[in-house]
């Protein structure tokens, strides 16, 4: 790009947000070409620019003025997602960041309703809720840093899912800019809508390529009154997997339903010491939840059930405490993994729940095949798989083994007619495989609607595909 056009795009960022609301310094635009993915490519770029709106109207006239002169548009949460979706592929690329529109706007305890900017930060929308007996299900286990924005762009999901659904099953409608500038809202702050195509729905998990969320009207519940933990450990898969189709079958409907695999365990204990029985082959972590006066009686039928299914440990926690100290050894478990090689690479499957045994075997056979180190873990209630490969980015012989061993794996999760992501999203980098998985005609209605909204390609250009 030519300095002086350069030079007049800055001054021009300067003029909509302020001085202080535009990074331009090469240090800090560094930091932002990177997000959680952990990619490395040449074809990704450091940002023009970044920009902090503080309101709709600063990002109409930024989408105005990215049309005007060619730009791209990035939209970032906190650069969390696991696959590139937030990483500039082109050097005229702005990233707009969303941490200075953080404002729950209106808790509605009569519609069962929140309002929200895109930048309020998942754990602290749960906290103001949780002051009314208010709840938003959806959990994706950094809700501590990650922004709301962003869970709604990824359809992120989280522990819950199982019981309580993902984001998509809580966004009612969002206020969005449009490629064109245009500002639409995608539906009403209403629980029934059927007013034509489902528009709401079409933006969530769309990653960013369809337009900008600037406000979410979210649909909330009522707090649950009481729960509990149980950590349940089997001698195989096979039995854990058969203990939760049980529970299911006796109509018990846990708020979360986690797999843990010998390797995770073992990792979360010697990285951050939990008391985590590590002679096991599998951990199932359960919460059930509910009236207070049913959770005992829960906690029994669940812990009958997994002895009938061969269960060699099961571990009711007693107190708040108990429970805490599960759940923190639960969501180190990434972060722990990050400890065993220079990098990690968290990946993302679902299957239907009866191939759940057969997909960690085939995953954990496949990468001992290719000598790579995998940790798994899981939403087992959802069939939802995450292997996290421990390994060494720079090191090419282990990642000429590594893109073979996750190919591999793609094929079989495909030949289980499984899906190659249920939370994390395509981004860049798992754009080489969609076309795989959905077909050529399903890829083709995509990128329809994409050029029919965007022509101009300005919006994320080639995430998803290509
Ligand atoms: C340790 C760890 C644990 C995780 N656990 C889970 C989990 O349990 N479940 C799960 O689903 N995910 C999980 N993730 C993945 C990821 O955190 C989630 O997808 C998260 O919701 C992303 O939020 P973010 O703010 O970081 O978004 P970012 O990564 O910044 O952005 C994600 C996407 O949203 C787009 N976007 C952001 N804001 C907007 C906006 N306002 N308008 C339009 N597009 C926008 C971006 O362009 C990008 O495509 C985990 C990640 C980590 C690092």
């Amino acid at each position: 790009m030519k300095v002086k056009f350069k030079n007049s795009i800055h001054n021009e960022l300067i003029s909509i947000f302020g001085k202080d609301n535009v990074l331009i310094d090469q240090h800090q635009l560094y930091v932002y070409s990177h997000d959680c993915s952990n990619i490395r490519s040449k074809n990704i770029k450091k940002p023009f620019a970044v920009v902090f709106p503080i309101d709709v109207y600063q990002v109409q006239k930024l989408v105005l003025l990215a049309n005007e002169k060619h730009l791209s548009l990035v939209a970032r949460g906190i650069g969390t997602n696991h696959v590139g979706s937030c990483v500039c592929l082109n050097d005229s690329s702005i990233i707009i960041s969303f941490i200075k529109m953080d404002k729950i706007i209106k808790i509605n305890p009569i519609n069962l309703t929140v309002e929200v900017e895109p930048g309020v930060v998942v754990e602290n929308l749960q906290k103001e809720l949780g002051k009314q007996d208010l709840f938003f299900p959806p959990d994706p286990s950094n809700q501590k840093v990650s922004l709301i924005g962003g869970a709604i762009a990824q359809s992120a999901g989280g522990p819950r899912g199982f019981k309580y659904g993902t984001v998509k099953d809580y966004v009612l409608n969002l206020e969005v800019v449009l490629p064109n500038g245009e500002i639409i809202e995608t539906g009403k702050n209403c629980h029934k809508n059927v007013e034509g195509y489902n528009l709401t729905q079409l933006f969530v998990g769309s990653e960013g390529t369809l337009g900008v969320i600037t406000k979410a009207t979210l649909k909330v519940i009522p707090q649950s009154e009481a729960n509990n933990v149980i950590l349940i450990y089997f001698e195989t898969i096979d039995e854990a997997a058969n203990a939760v189709c049980s529970i299911i079958s006796h109509h018990i409907m846990p708020s979360v339903l986690e797999l843990m695999d010998n390797n995770t365990l073992k990792t979360i204990e010697k990285f951050k010491p939990s008391g985590l029985k590590t002679q096991y082959e599998a951990c199932l972590l359960l919460e059930v939840d509910g009236f207070a006066s049913t959770i005992a009686q829960q906690c029994e039928t669940v812990k009958t059930l997994c002895y009938n299914n061969n269960a060699k440990d099961v571990i009711i926690s007693q107190n708040d405490e108990e429970k805490e100290k599960i759940w923190i050894a639960r969501r180190s478990s990434f972060a722990c993994c990050t400890k065993l090689a220079p990098n990690v690479i968290a990946d993302d499957f679902v299957v239907s729940r009866e191939f759940i045994p057969l997909a960690v075997k085939t995953i954990q056979n496949i990468c001992k095949k290719h000598g790579i180190i995998v940790c798994i873990m899981g939403h087992i209630g959802d069939g939802n798989i995450h292997p996290n490969y421990a390994l060494d980015l720079n090191d090419e012989n282990e990642m000429n083994r590594f893109n073979a061993c996750r190919s591999e794996i793609i094929d079989e999760i495909i030949k289980l007619k499984g899906s190659i992501t249920g939370e994390h999203g395509i981004g860049f980098e798992k754009a080489k495989y969609i076309e795989k998985s959905i077909g050529s005609v399903n890829i083709q209605l995509m990128k329809s609607i994409k050029n029919i909204i965007d022509p101009k390609n300005i919006m994320n250009p080639n995430k998803i595909f290509k």
